[in-house]
């Protein structure tokens, strides 16, 4: 039975919970993808991949960070005067110089709105009353939350607080992994998760190492143990041009899915779009596929009939 004294030791450690902090670098409402329904979709800063067509290069780096828009600045000097770092600079800007530490002063003095802070200090309380105010309409569309970046379990703790707190809610929880991670912090996060997108770029370690900066022996290992661990899982492949559209490359993931993931429920093709380039450029950081084209829709199909020819079911997302 309830009582103030029994539920003490509970509503501690719900608090303390409640009260962590983690670096969050966006909050979108209204998203109809990356899960079922209408949901909030929670971007957390830091991963350990580089993928060459990152379309979130904000999220790479776990440390906040500017997002310059130079077509709206008016060169005024304000952002240099107020940097702790800006002493004798003119005309170039100090997060331009690796000396930035993102204390966002420089944003709250552009009053041309030039400047962003990608990456701010939030607490899970604040993550989860942002998450409440659309319960509604997760109750009607079959939404809920998503947690992406970024990897998620690269601040494990912050994000299965989150997820736990979103779960004693009754809100229906999603994340998004590049499933770099020791099992033991994945598995933290997946217990207080509803649907798991589960990426994988490509069946060739060395390939793999290339286009992301990091082998794939981890990201196999975890996608066999994941899938058997969490209630739903769908793997998602991002279709990159000259990269890992080859049919060899899709008959190797087909042939993965369908004898390791048995219970796998569906696998989606995410063709590359180039929205990473201009992010890339706003942050000042290079963008390696720039004279990559879009793939055709035949090329799409093609990719899908290699993976249906498993015995896979296949989506076309975006
Ligand atoms: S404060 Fe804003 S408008 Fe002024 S120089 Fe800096 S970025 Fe440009
Ligand atoms: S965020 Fe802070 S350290 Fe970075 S450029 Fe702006 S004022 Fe300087």
């Amino acid at each position: 039975m309830y009582s103030a004294k029994t539920s003490e030791p509970y509503m501690n450690a719900y608090n303390e919970s409640r009260v962590l902090s983690g670096i969050v670098f966006d909050i979108q409402r209204f998203a109809i993808h990356d899960g079922y329904g209408i949901r909030t979709l929670v971007f957390l800063k830091g991963c350990p991949l580089t993928c060459k067509w990152c379309s979130n290069p904000e999220s790479q780096n776990q440390k906040p960070e500017i997002i310059f828009y130079e077509e709206k600045c008016i060169h005024c000097g304000a952002c240099i005067r107020n940097c702790p770092f800006g002493e004798g600079l003119k005309d170039v800007w100090p997060d331009t110089l690796g000396l930035c530490t993102g204390c966002g002063r420089c944003v709250e003095e552009c009053y041309a709105e030039a400047r962003n802070l990608a990456g701010r200090l939030t607490r899970v309380d604040e993550v989860l009353d942002e998450v409440l105010k659309d319960r509604v309409f997760y109750e009607e569309s079959g939404g809920g939350l998503t947690l992406g970046g970024g990897e998620p379990s690269f601040q494990a703790d912050f994000a299965t607080a989150i997820l736990k707190g979103a779960r004693e809610e009754k809100i229906h929880t999603a994340i998004e992994t590049c499933g770099v991670a020791p099992w033991k912090e994945l598995k933290k996060l997946l217990d207080h998760t509803d649907l798991l997108l589960f990426d994988l770029k490509h069946m060739d370690t060395r390939k793999h190492e290339e286009g992301t900066g990091v082998g794939n022996e981890i990201i196999l290992q975890n996608a066999r143990s994941a899938v058997e661990h969490v209630k739903e899982m769908i793997l998602r492949i991002p279709l990159i041009p000259q990269y890992n559209n080859d049919s060899n490359n899709l008959h190797n993931l087909g042939s993965f899915i369908k004898n390791e993931l048995e219970r796998l429920k569906r696998v989606d093709l995410l063709p590359y779009h180039s929205i990473g380039e201009s992010k890339s450029k706003r942050l000042g950081k290079k963008y390696p596929l720039s004279c990559v084209k879009q793939l055709s829709r035949e090329e799409i199909i093609e990719a899908k009939l290699i993976l249906q020819s498993y015995g896979l079911k296949v989506k076309i997302e975006g």
